[in-house]
């Protein structure tokens, strides 16, 4: 007799049997922070999961920058999604891009390379999709200023960066040597700042003797940001203390700036042009483009808005969370982070699994914030947490402590531990390879 496979991603066709008793689905788009942490918030209960991505791999974006500035190469922070089929009975994997959804039919739509698109119904749809960065309405800016979230842009990074020290090794010509050796960071978060002072560190330490035409110590690092600080987020005394620190590192931080053009031959910046070949862009990010197809409200960044369930009103069993969802706490919005990510993704695999069970959630979703970590070149980070604000090495070594607890393979832990004490007792970096098929100049 014909029958109907519990795990086919489509409708039964009706008058087929089904195999056996037919489970809800549960759809998550995105297998970042939040989405797995559905997944696996998921694993035990009586239902299909589909957890889709438009990547074979999890990154650990936190150390994105690591990458982009050759300490660490992209497996050691990636980890392949596929991998949670092994331990979750109850979940497929599925490589494909998500197009479209439709709330009153309860389906996706979702195009896998090479083989088109399918429409794949849900009983609960789960948004996690993350952010992407915004170049503020100048996309062409992108071109010449690539940003930091996957691990391609981290090879497009590291390939700019160890590109334009071999051109200004070669080159005759002084104005174009200065050009090579001048690096400008637009946007001065987390991001930017870890970015500059790992540069800064390559530059004087790891660069040191390796050229005889060019001292890698005289290059510029300029860090820009339109906002008043440098870590807007922190508290005044953290950014303060980060400021002079990578002023010692050699980065000339220059706050209250925006940023006009961005072209081939550098940025215009507060009315002047610093001419540079290298000039990445950390400064803002937007939400994928699927929480706008929700039918709901989102906010400036794209966001979601969801009730204090993370649920989006209107649209019955369909959740947004992680960086894709503007989450309001005590008149607060819940940041960007990982911690929030993987609390949310895991509250809404919980309430999904006890309304499975026909019980009802009443306790609607609150942040836990364990402290926020910013980590500026070797022996320094700092930390805020609530009250809490500290600096320095023993700080630096809580973020080592608590980053490689985080990765999320065992495998990942041990090849970044290896890396790092390499790096940290020789200054070198493993990861200094300019891929033939990036572009440099
Ligand atoms: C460079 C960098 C450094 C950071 N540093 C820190 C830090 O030190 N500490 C910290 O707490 N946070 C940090 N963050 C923020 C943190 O990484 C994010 O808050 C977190 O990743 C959000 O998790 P998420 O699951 O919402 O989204 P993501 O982790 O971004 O995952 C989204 C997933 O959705 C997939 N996706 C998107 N659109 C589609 C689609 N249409 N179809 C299919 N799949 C799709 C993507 O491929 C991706 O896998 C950093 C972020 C960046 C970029």
């Amino acid at each position: 007799m014909r029958c109907w496979p519990r795990l086919g991603l489509t409708r039964r066709p009706p008058g087929v049997e089904a195999c056996h008793r037919e489970r809800k689905r549960v759809v998550i788009v995105g297998a970042g922070f939040a989405g797995i942490a559905a997944a696996r918030a998921l694993r035990h209960a009586d239902v299909d999961v589909v957890l889709i991505d438009r990547r074979n791999h999890h990154i650990f974006q936190p150390l994105l920058y690591q990458v982009a500035t050759a300490i660490l190469s992209p497996a050691d922070i990636a980890a392949p999604i596929r991998q949670l089929e092994v331990k979750h009975r109850n979940l497929s994997v599925l490589l494909a891009e998500v197009t479209g959804v439709d709330i009153a039919s309860r389906t996706i739509e979702a195009a896998s390379p090479g083989l088109g698109g399918r429409t794949i119904p849900y009983d609960y749809l789960v948004v996690s999709t993350g952010m992407r960065p915004s170049y503020f309405g100048h996309d062409e800016f992108a071109r010449h200023a690539p940003g930091l979230k996957s691990l391609s842009d981290a090879e497009t990074i590291r390939a700019k960066i160890l590109g334009a020290f071999e051109l200004a090794a070669t080159t005759e010509d002084e104005d174009e040597r200065a050009r090579q050796m001048t690096f400008v960071l637009v946007g001065a978060g987390p991001s930017g700042v870890e970015l500059a002072a790992s540069l800064a560190h390559m530059m004087n330490v790891t660069l040191r003797g390796n050229f005889r035409r060019i001292d890698p110590a005289k290059a510029g690092i300029v860090l820009l940001d339109a906002g008043k600080r440098v870590l807007p987020t922190y508290a005044e005394s953290l950014s303060r203390r980060v400021t002079r620190r990578l002023t010692k590192l050699g980065v000339k931080v220059l706050t209250g700036v925006k940023v006009e053009t961005v072209d081939a031959e550098g940025v215009v910046a507060g009315g002047s042009r610093i001419p540079s070949a290298t000039v990445l862009w950390t400064a803002g990010v937007a939400a994928s483009p699927i929480p706008k197809m929700l039918g709901t409200k989102t906010d400036r960044a794209g966001r979601a808005l969801v009730d204090p369930f993370l649920k989006v009103v209107d649209a019955p069993g369909v959740f947004v969370v992680g960086d894709a969802a503007s989450v309001m706490q005590d008149e607060h919005p819940v940041p960007g982070v990982a911690q929030a990510a993987i609390q949310e993704g895991r509250y809404v695999g919980r309430l999904i699994a006890k309304e499975l069970k026909g019980r009802k959630v009443k306790r609607p979703f609150r942040y836990f914030d364990k402290g926020n970590m910013a980590v500026v070149g070797k022996n320094y980070a700092v930390l805020e947490r609530g009250w809490l604000r500290t600096s320095g090495f023993l700080t630096w070594l809580v973020w080592a402590f608590v980053h490689i607890l985080a990765l999320p393979q065992l495998q990942n832990r041990l090849r970044v531990q290896r890396q790092w004490l390499w790096s940290y007792f020789t200054g070198q970096r493993s990861s200094r390879l300019i891929p033939e098929s990036r572009r440099i100049g």
